[in-house]
């Protein structure tokens, strides 16, 4: 049977509504999964990490320091404590439960303060020699390089030791959480994808693979594992 995932959406709060780019769902969809897109519904947590085979923490706006007790610093973004709140929950029931969780983007800093670490609210401000990780150029291309861990998930993955991502954040891992390692790093040492050393499938990205998926043998694949782990 095909496996279910959710996918988790952005806020638009002066409009009151949810959504999420086409592409997710298609990456899914095209990996051989069943997409299925989850409001921030924090009451049903629980029913949905039953339900589901594996969680796609989407990209989107900051998370509210407030969750590893920071007051935010001038340099943070447009937050939206619902979503973070229900992401939260919903990303340690998964961990509770050992079942497939991909975190793009946004969704790593998630993933990883769901799980114990913290990040940067603005590596702009509070990261000494951050190259440019907001590219101006079209999402479908890389803009930097990033450097597989050996003996990583996405190593084996990827099967290559360097790749170049899109890259489209100025938040990034800080302290990882425990039980994680670091999957990559760009070359000025900022953390772009961390993974669980104690679960199946539980795997973070800073970039959008699935921006690039239909250009990028590495993204297909990416997705690919994720959907096969579900
Ligand atoms: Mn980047």
């Amino acid at each position: 049977m095909q496996p279910l995932v959710g996918i988790t959406c952005s806020e638009d709060s002066e409009r009151q509504r949810y959504f999420l780019g086409f592409r997710y769902a298609r990456a899914v969809e095209t990996s051989g999964g069943i997409p299925l897109l989850l409001p921030a519904s924090e009451k049903s947590v629980t029913i949905f990490a039953r339900l589901l085979d594996g969680l796609l923490l989407s990209g989107g706006v900051d998370v509210d320091p407030v969750f590893f007790d920071e007051e935010p610093v001038p340099g943070m973004g447009e937050m939206t404590p619902q979503r973070d709140a229900f992401e939260i929950l919903l990303t340690r029931e998964f961990l509770a439960m050992d079942k497939p969780i991909l975190a793009v983007c946004r969704g790593i800093q998630v993933l990883n303060i769901a799980a114990g670490g913290d990040i940067y609210q603005d590596i702009y401000s509070q990261y000494n020699g951050a190259l440019k990780h907001q590219q101006h150029a079209l999402r479908e291309f890389p803009s930097h390089g990033v450097v597989i861990g050996p003996d990583t998930k996405l190593r084996k993955i990827a099967n290559a030791d360097k790749i170049r991502v899109n890259s489209f954040h100025h938040q990034a891992v800080r302290k990882i959480a425990p039980g994680f390692i670091t999957g990559a790093r760009s070359n000025d040492g900022i953390v772009e994808a961390i993974e669980s050393q104690n679960h199946k499938f539980v795997l973070g990205i800073q970039w959008h693979p699935e921006c690039t998926w239909e250009r990028d043998a590495y993204s297909r694949k990416l997705f690919a594992a994720f959907v096969e782990a579900c």
